[in-house]
């Protein structure tokens, strides 16, 4: 996870702005002069909402809560304010750099305000309120007091360790219990917030997200389908496996041809299979290497481990982190005050103030964690030459896929280089390995899909109210080969059981962080001149990789996307083949296991 004001894509809707200003008098200097003011007070505001965010972050209490919503929103209005200003610009000659600058402001909006103060506060309220009822979303078993009803950390546990498939079904009903009252509101929320996209020239609001790719909505759709199509028999092959897998556990509670049941998958979204892992992994059981042991029995604490991943990255030929990354960042969980434990990466005056927030175990998940974290802090600092309004990734699923791309690095071979193991393991553990990360990455990306062409539908009218929770589940039902586990009508709203929808944040870039991760490590793996499986690659100490990684950091947002992938892959275009490629070898020992099994549903 990234911590940053400076992306552009944390906006909210505030306020009719865009009419306090003359309208500008059509010269490039006039322009220039707009672009000035932007990305001075961008990075002000941005500077102050870090030094909130982090305060509250390290140390919770309602008054730090309070000031860092205050920068936050502060921060949101001016992104807001400016992202309508530069609409108004699309007829005046300028030069491209400026051009580019404006075209990423007008993009930067996930909702846009209409102009009718009214209607403005009316779309504010609206999405606090459906974030509201998310927030305090409980199950509560009718009778029951209200101590026993159930959150979504419990419900979310439930599902990944309970294998009674009655209560599976109960708590998984339960939490999507809580969506129906959203629905009205979500219905007004999408009339205004495409009304306000429209005034700024969008078709719709959907449009308006698509619209950040550098090509038009209607080509990054198909962009999409086109790698989902790519990667569809590998996740054939799994649902397949998994499948069957279910079937004996549940018996006919599972179709032996049809879509699997949605509550069985461990997970509320079905989303992530993860916790299926035990009863999916493959007989006999992976042999791992312990690095977790390893790195308890020669106790490498949280600064020693940090250190490992700065010397991953200067033996790319990045810069050491500077004194005062060691110095400020929080390692470890304080005992005597709350702070918000979830991993993020900061660049606090978003040049070289870089900070790492992270609660670390001596764990070997943590040990990625770590390198995956470090990737968004390198990032951020090779970016900060540019203006403010690119200092951010080529799209929005650069950010999360560098650092992952980083975290597929840390191999057997990886450890061995730098000392932590002797030896590597044979390949005999392999299989678990891969099929344990498939059901969490591959797993993930007809959901990934799902979410937003959801919404594109519904922003664009194609699905209206009445059809709200048809339409999901047929989405559901193509993409992902799930079902509920019965007929869910027009009275439930269960795509508002999924957070990103009440919170109206985008989903697409988490399809495309999971694809080009893959592509970035085959296109680095290839460069260091690696000639193992994709999965046994680790880029650490190589140059050339160095050089191609650091060349697409340095560029942010200030080039078209596939300028940044073709500096560090050679390729313009998005290729999903990457990541069927390091799967392969799981592939076919997927697909010897399914012989004489029906694929597919
Ligand atoms: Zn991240």
């Amino acid at each position: 996870m990234k911590q940053l004001l400076a992306a552009l894509a944390i906006v909210g809707a505030i306020g009719p702005v865009a009419c306090r200003y003359a309208a500008p008098d059509g010269s490039e200097a006039d322009a220039k002069a707009f672009l000035s003011e932007v990305n001075a007070t961008m990075l002000r505001l941005s500077n102050e909402g870090n030094q909130a965010g982090w305060v509250q972050n390290t140390y919770i209490t309602p008054d730090t809560e309070a000031m860092a919503a205050r920068a936050s929103a502060a921060f949101m209005t001016a992104v807001t304010d400016f992202a309508k200003r530069a609409a108004q610009y699309d007829e005046v000659e300028v030069g491209a750099g400026e051009r580019r600058q404006l075209t990423v402001l007008k993009n930067a909006l996930t909702m846009a305000a209409p102009t009718d103060p009214e209607e403005a506060a009316e779309l504010a309220q609206l999405v606090a309120s459906m974030e509201g009822l998310y927030g305090r979303g409980k199950y509560c078993q009718d009778g029951e007091s209200d101590e026993a009803c159930l959150d979504i950390e419990e419900i979310t546990e439930i599902l990944a360790k309970d294998r009674n498939p009655a209560r599976l079904r109960d708590v998984w009903e339960g939490w999507h219990s809580i969506a129906p009252p959203m629905k009205q509101r979500y219905a007004r929320f999408v009339e205004l917030s495409n009304k306000g996209a429209r005034e700024l020239g969008f078709a719709d609001t959907g449009a308006m997200w698509r619209s950040k790719y550098d090509m038009t909505p209607e080509a990054f759709s198909q962009e999409l389908d086109r790698l989902w199509g790519q990667l569809r028999p590998l996740y054939l092959s799994l649902h397949t496996y998994v499948r069957a897998k279910l079937r004996e556990r549940y018996a006919d509670e599972v179709p032996a041809d049809g879509p699997i049941p949605a509550h069985l998958l461990g997970n509320i979204w079905a989303q992530d299979w993860s916790n299926l892992y035990d009863m999916a992994r493959p007989a006999g059981g992976a042999r791992n290497v312990s690095l977790t042991d390893v790195l308890r029995a020669r106790n490498i604490g949280p600064n020693e481990m940090t250190r490992y991943g700065e010397r991953f990255f200067t033996s790319l030929g990045f810069e050491p982190l500077p004194p005062t990354f060691w110095e400020r960042s929080l390692f470890v969980k304080p005992r005597d005050r709350e702070v918000v434990c979830h991993a993020s990466a900061w660049n606090i005056n978003n040049v070289d103030d870089l900070r790492f927030k992270m609660c670390i175990d001596q764990t070997a998940e943590d040990f990625t964690t770590i390198h995956h974290e470090l990737g968004h802090n390198f990032y951020t600092r090779a970016y900060a030459g540019q203006p403010a309004v690119f200092r951010d990734s080529a799209n929005d699923g650069f950010h999360e896929a560098i650092g992952d791309t980083i975290a597929l690095s840390v191999t057997p071979e990886y450890l061995v280089a730098v000392g932590l193991i002797d030896k590597a393991p044979d390949a005999s553990g392999d299989i678990g390995l891969l099929l344990r990360t498939a059901l969490e990455r591959l797993a993930f990306l007809p959901f990934g899909l799902v979410v937003d062409a959801w919404r594109w539908q519904v922003f664009s009218g194609q699905v209206t109210p009445d059809n709200y929770n048809r339409a999901w589940w047929e989405l559901r039902e193509r993409y992902q080969g799930i079902r509920p586990a019965q007929a869910r009508g027009e009275e439930f709203f269960d795509p508002g059981a999924k957070y990103h929808i009440p919170a109206n944040t985008p989903y697409a870039r988490y399809f495309l962080s999971a694809v080009l991760q893959f592509q970035f490590h085959r296109a680095l793996a290839q460069a260091a001149g690696c000639t193992t499986p994709l999965h046994r690659c680790s880029i650490y100490g190589d140059a050339e990789a160095g050089k191609r990684l650091k060349a697409t950091l340095e560029m942010g947002a200030s080039r078209p996307w596939p300028d940044a992938l073709e500096a560090l892959t050679g390729q313009r275009e998005m290729d999903a083949t990457a990541m069927a490629d390091y799967y392969a070898p799981l592939k076919a020992w997927l697909d010897e296991q399914n012989k004489g099994r029906p694929v597919g549903w």
